[in-house]
Order: structure tokens, then sequence, then C-alpha cells
């Protein structure tokens, strides 16, 4: 498998610390308002990788977090008259509630910088005692000029970048390229107690402490959006490495900037659809296949006329599964399949490996799709009165199999199914613990469903009226 590491900015071989597993770390959004397109863009992308590596085998534990302390944060607490706390809780509910709807698996972890105040004051104090890291006033910054590899993933020259930065006049630092691990508290701000007096974690401090804490010194993939290249992940880098005096990442992952009218969708420009405005008049499953559409890094260009485009792409899969559905039922049984139908079943088996091919080259769900398009033509040019019923569910089997990587394509009647049999199986277990008055409920909630129940000696079977 390989994948496009920003680090080397060429596509290399993977492989993981331990064999089998990966570690994964994905920068999380600053939970002060609803995510936009953009924002959604990593989060998929992301998802997607994480899928893939566990379909082909990998364990992996996935770490993506919530910046729930930083002057936006501040600010929209303040504007709103309410807490950091409490605008964070809410936020973090709602970008659950608009990542579930576009089929985003939780993360193993999803942790909170301030859930985790003391190892960033741990991280920090050894950063200090390495002597990486100065305090100024009651702030604490990363001393640039002692980490000689600075600038090797953004591949930034230290004089140029001298050049071009300033110091804030609110900043005690010394060096413009310095930056804050700890920021002393100001009027109306939240604050923890620490050595430097009452204050808070810098942003960069807290990607690089969530990281260790929960995947250990050495991660296998760091990732995130575009724009974090520089100075975000730069100066994790920074620190991490000061503090450990080991490798941080292995390879490093940045999608392409989602646009608008070739300008970066962003909060700031206010030429954002947010996620949750998009759901009042998209399916959000259309919204994902839209972004996995195109190759992770390139430029995606966003309008709702791509999506209402992205909505047919997805509509005809859909009538190419319900194609195959049919001849799943009624196609013909008890019989040899034909040479013509060996043939097809083994060009099936062809798409998949195509499929394997084109995502193990760095991720390319553009041409995933077009693997998956050309196996539903396929499949409505070859399927056809008369065929075996096993030979649609085959191609339905590797059909949903590829489709269920992406996490696109959902096969409503089979969810009913499982559903169903659920409800059934909880039935089962009222009546073996004689509640008979929640088996009852149960059989009365699937009547609702319109499904009916009967009771035989070889088990429960049931039938849509
Ligand atoms: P934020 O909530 O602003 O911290 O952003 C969360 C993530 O979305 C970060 O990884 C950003 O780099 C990413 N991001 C923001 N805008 C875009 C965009 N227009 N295209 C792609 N990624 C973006
Ligand atoms: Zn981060």
């Amino acid at each position: 498998m390989k994948l496009y590491n920003t680090m080397t900015g060429q596509k290399e071989e993977f492989v993981p610390l331990r064999p089998g597993e990966v570690t994964m770390y994905v920068c999380g959004p600053t939970v002060y308002n609803y995510f936009h397109v953009g924002n959604a863009r990593v989060f998929v992308v992301f998802d997607v990788v994480r899928r893939y590596l566990e379909y082909r085998g990998y364990k992996v534990t996935y770490v993506q977090n919530f910046t729930d302390i930083d002057d936006k944060m501040i600010k929209r607490a303040n504007e709103e008259g309410t807490t950091v706390k409490e605008l964070g809780d809410r936020f973090i509910k709602e970008y659950f509630d608009d990542a579930e709807a576009l089929g985003i698996k939780r993360a193993t972890y999803h942790p909170r910088a301030t859930e985790n105040i003391d190892n960033i004051i741990e991280f920090i104090k050894k950063l200090i005692d390495r002597g990486y890291a100065y305090v100024a006033g009651g702030d604490v910054y990363f001393d640039v000029s002692k980490f000689g590899d600075y600038g090797k993933l953004s591949h930034k020259n230290i004089d140029e970048l001298i050049s071009g930065a300033r110091i804030d006049v609110n900043e005690l630092k010394d060096d413009p390229l310095d930056f804050a691990l700890w920021k002393a508290q100001k009027e109306g701000e939240p604050g923890w107690e620490s050595p430097w007096g009452v204050g808070r974690p810098g942003w960069h401090i807290e990607c690089s402490v969530m990281a260790n804490t929960f995947l250990g010194q050495t991660i296998d993939i760091h990732a995130g959006g575009p724009d974090l290249v520089f100075p975000h992940h730069e100066n994790e880098i920074a620190q991490s490495e000061a503090a450990n005096g080991r490798p941080f990442a292995r390879y490093w992952m940045h999608v392409g900037f989602l646009n608008v009218n070739n300008e970066k969708m962003s909060k700031s420009k206010n030429n954002f659809f947010t996620v949750r405005e998009l759901r009042e008049k998209y399916d959000p499953e259309i919204i994902r296949f839209f972004i996995l559409t195109s190759h992770y890094r390139s430029p995606l260009n966003f309008s709702l006329e791509l999506l209402d485009q992205a909505k047919n792409g997805l509509d005809r899969l859909y009538n190419g599964l319900e194609n195959i559905k049919f001849f799943m039922n009624r196609g013909a049984e008890g019989r040899e399949y034909t040479a013509e139908e060996r043939g097809f079943t083994d060009r099936v088996d062809g798409y998949r490996d195509r499929f394997v091919q084109v995502m193990d080259d760095d991720f390319n769900t553009a041409d995933a799709i077009a693997v998956i398009f050309e196996l539903i033509r396929e499949c409505n040019s070859f399927l056809k009165e008369g065929i075996h019923k096993q030979v649609a569910k085959k191609a339905y089997d590797v059909l949903m199999e590829l489709c269920g990587v992406l996490n696109i394509l959902e096969d409503k009647e089979q969810v009913v199914d499982e559903d169903i049999r659920r409800l059934i199986e909880e039935r089962q277990k009222a009546r073996a613990e004689r509640n008979w008055a929640l088996a009852d409920k149960i059989r009365d909630q699937l009547r609702d469903m319109g499904i009916i129940l009967e009771d035989t000696p070889s088990g429960v079977r049931w039938k849509r009226v």
C-alpha cells in the first residue's frame, strides 16, 4: 500500500511501526460553531482511510481531538453570554449529530483539550527542563532556534520565515518564530492553575500531548487539512520531537482545499455552507459521496449544482443496486452456472481486485468509485431474465463490500431486516424471561412496522403484510 507523505513529498510504501497495527491522529474541529463542507472533507476522507486500513486487516487506533479552548471559543462564548465549557459541550454534540449523518464512524478516542490540561502542563515542564522552552511573564514559549529541524514538514527556510514573522504587541516572546505553549490568563478568559500562574494552553501543544497520551511518542499517520501544515503541524513536530527525542509521525497526510469559486471555503470569508444547513435539502449521503468522487489531495470545487450532479450519480448506483436485487429475488435456481455466468462472476471478482489496487495507491476514492460504476454498468447489461440467483447475489455481495469500505450505498431493506431481527431476538429474550408485557409490546411494535410474527416449533418466522 502506498500513500503520499507531505514530509517527503512522495508516495511511499506504507509500513506501520508495529506490524498489523496503525495509530492515527487527525486534527479535529474547534467547537464554536457547526462545521462546514470544507471541514467535512477532512473528517470524511480520513474516515475512509481508517475504514480502508481496517478492510486491509489493520487494527486501527484512531484519535480525533476537539479543540475546545482558544481565542475563537472565548470570543464566541462571550458573544453568546455562555461559558466556554457550555459552548464546547453544545457543539461537540452537534458535531456528532452531523458526523453520524455523514456516515463517519466514531474515533477510538475523541479527547478534549480541556480534559488534558494536567498532561499538557507536564509536557511543557519537560520542554522547559530540556531547554526548548522559556517562561516570559505568565506565558511559556517554544524556542524555535533550539530545534534544528524546524521547517522540515512545510519545507520552509527558517531565514525566510523570520523575515515574514512579526511579534504581536501582546506577546512577550524573544523571537518572532517562537510560539506560545501556555498563555497567561487575560480579563474574561477561563484559566487553569499552572507552575507559571493561571492560564491556558496554546493550540499546537494540545495536539502533541493528546497524540502522545492516546497513541504514544511515535505515531503512524498524522493528518489534517491543508492549512495545518504550517505552522500547526510544523510546531507539533518541534514540540513532540524536542520532548521525546524521537520521530513524531511516520506519515503526514493532508487533504486538498475545498473551494468555492476557486477560493478556499472558510468561516472568515463567509463563503461556507454548513453540513447542518445542507442537510435540510440534501441527503447527507450525497455530501459524503460528493467528497469521495475526487482524489483527496486534489482541490475540490463546491457548488449546489455539483452536489446535484453527485445526487444523480448516487441515484444511478441505487438503481443499479435495485436491478441486482431484482434478479437476486427472481433469478433461476437449482442448476449449474452456465459458462457465461462463470465468466461474469470471475469478472466481478476482478472489480474487487481493481478497487483494492486503486485504493492501495494513495486512497484513490475517485478511481474506486469509477470501478464501482463499471461494476454496476456490467451488471445492468449482463443480468437478465433467467439468470441464476446466485450470480446476482455474487454481484450484490461484491458491490456491498466495496461500497461498505466507502460507507456509501446503504441497502435500506437490509437495514430494516436487521432491525427486525434484533427486535425478534429481544422478544425471544423477554419470553424466555417470562416478561410477557415486554414481549407483547415488541410484537405490537413490529406490527406497526408491517411485520407479522408466527411462532412455529422451529422458531419464529416473520412476514411483511
Ligand atoms: P477548524 O475547525 O477551523 O479548526 O478546521 C477543522 C479542519 O478542517 C482542519 O483540519 C482544517 O484544516 C480543515 N479545513 C478548513 N477549511 C477547509 C477547506 N476549505 N478545505 C479543506 N479543509 C479545510
Ligand atoms: Zn492538531
